[in-house]
């Protein structure tokens, strides 16, 4: 019998999908939602409001407040007075309020799926299996370490460090928000939260949660608003720790404005990965990676595999076997469960991907696209592999953060590492093989913060997170994630 992998290679398989939409119904929105300060939802001094758009449609969802320096001022002013109350509690106390945020999480866990896939464009398979389950997981981890913090550093007595400015992106901005929250609150710390201008709903959705929780006012505080809230946040002197992550170029101008003031700084930015496919991997497992790596949220992922290094003998098949997958990934309504691609998250990250691929496709790559058709309304890009594609193209040396992958091809082992490391990021790898030694070769040579072997894309609260060169520095995640928000004396033996 056929299988049907085969009978795809061969382009003849096709299946109709009824939609299958998720309702919405879980989600109620209010027309304008306020900033969350000192435990109380209040109108911006500012006066101004942004709106949040459905990227699949265009609609505008509703208004959200754009905070200025004065509500800036007074979300650190509220953390301040919160902070040595909270530092105070015992560990095990702590750990309550953030065990009680990772169950209200699974518990509303529906709600926050949806709301992310309206807000953000992202398939509802992906926030409901993957980015919620995620920030739920990230905050049980983080509550067991709340009460056992003088064992995480043998040796060393740790206290935390106060107000933590905390700025994330637009593409998980719930799971970006719970990598930050935390570790910050099971250490002791207080935290300012500024969500991405594209992304607000779910953020304010977990400071709901938090008072629910009872956590005490000021503890969290929510400051939605644009690149000047941010910068607001990071520069104000009442901030102890900062937490950024997004692109590269703001966290080099936040390094910039943080340096010489003593601040402890972590900073999570781009990157461009190498997934590097050997002639003797399972090479139909291998493409699925491939496809996950790139494709995963539309490639709006600082760790996706952007760029294909397949090994010369194999490249013609792979190719093909690529091909014939990505004629049957489903582009469209982010809130339909079958969907694999959803929208592009905003008008402007749409035009930064067509630039780029433009740019490809002006220095002599050829792309290559399925056919799909694609909603009138939303911004959209068709799933895209580029090949002949050479080190110096801007596709292969820029983050595109879209749906598009880049095709290299090399032939032995130490040009597969120089291609993949000749990049000025270092955020993650993956690698390809049936041999476990060529795992561990490849693992000691690739300077990347995450080496995946026979997969991509996995993520797990205990594992530390993070980049070397211009993707920054620090680590989130597992004990590691733990000490940029605290302060380490030694005990004297
Ligand atoms: P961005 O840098 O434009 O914005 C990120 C956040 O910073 C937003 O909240 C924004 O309002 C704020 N901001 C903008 N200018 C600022 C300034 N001068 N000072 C302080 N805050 C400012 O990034 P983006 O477009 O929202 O996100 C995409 C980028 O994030 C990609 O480069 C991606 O690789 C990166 N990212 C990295 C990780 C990681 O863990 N390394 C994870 C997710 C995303």
């Amino acid at each position: 019998m056929t299988s049907r992998r085969e009978v795809e290679r061969q382009g003849a398989f096709s299946v109709e999908y009824a939609p299958a939409p998720e309702s919405t119904a879980i989600v109620s929105l209010a027309p304008r939602y306020d900033l969350y300060i000192g435990g109380r939802w209040v109108a911006p001094r500012s006066g101004a409001y942004l709106p949040s758009v459905n990227p699949a449609t265009e609609d505008v969802l509703c208004e959200v407040a754009h905070a200025g320096d004065d509500d800036v001022d007074a979300a650190v002013a509220a953390a301040r007075d919160a902070w040595p109350a909270w530092a105070a509690l015992p560990g095990k106390e702590r750990a309550k309020y953030v065990y009680r945020i990772a169950r209200q999480l699974q518990e509303r866990s529906r709600e926050f799926a949806v709301l992310e896939t309206l807000d953000g464009g992202k398939p509802i398979k992906e926030s409901r299996d993957v980015d919620v389950p995620l920030a739920a997981a990230h905050f049980f981890y983080y509550a067991g370490w709340a009460d056992k913090l003088e064992y995480a550093l043998p040796g060393a007595r740790v206290h935390p460090l106060g107000v933590a400015g905390q700025v994330i992106p637009w593409n998980f901005p719930l799971l970006m928000a719970a990598w930050k929250l935390a570790p910050a609150l099971a250490t002791g710390n207080v935290c300012v939260l500024k969500p991405a201008e594209t992304t607000p709903l779910t953020a304010l959705l977990l400071a709901r949660v938090c008072e629910e929780a009872g956590l005490p006012p000021g503890v969290v505080n929510v400051v939605t608003g644009g690149p000047a809230t941010g910068a607001a946040v990071v520069a104000h002197p009442g901030v102890d720790k900062v937490a950024f992550t997004g692109s590269t170029t703001v966290g080099k101008a936040i390094q910039k404005v943080v340096a010489g003031t003593g601040k402890k700084v972590t900073l999570e930015l781009g990157g461009k990965a190498a997934n590097v496919i050997f002639e003797d991997a399972a090479l139909d497992q291998a493409v699925e990676g491939i496809v996950n790596g790139i494709f995963f949220n539309q490639g709006h992922v600082c760790c996706a595999g952007s760029r294909l290094l397949v090994q010369e003998s194999v490249a013609d098949v792979v190719l093909d076997k690529l091909k014939a997958r990505l004629t049957t990934l489903r582009v469209g309504d982010p809130l339909d469960k079958n969907t694999d691609l959803g929208a592009i998250n905003s008008e402007a990250q749409l035009g930064r991907i067509q630039q780029l691929y433009d740019a490809g496709v002006a220095e002599g790559a050829e792309p290559y696209q399925p056919e799909c058709a694609l909603p009138d309304r939303g911004y959209w890009f068709r799933p895209t592999v580029f090949t002949n594609v050479s080190q110096s193209h801007r596709i292969a040396r820029e983050e595109i953060f879209g749906p598009v992958l880049s095709v290299l091809t090399f032939r032995t082992p130490e040009e597969a590492v120089a291609k993949a490391n000749n990049t000025p990021y270092g955020l993650s790898a993956g690698v390809w093989t049936e041999k476990g030694s060529k795992i561990l070769w490849m693992a000691d040579r690739l300077r990347a913060g995450v080496v995946w072997a026979n997969t991509f894309n996995r993520f797990d609260p205990a594992s530390p997170f993070g980049g070397f060169q211009e993707s920054g520095f620090g680590r989130e995640g597992g004990a590691a994630g733990l000490l940029p928000y605290l302060k380490v004396e030694k005990i004297p033996a």
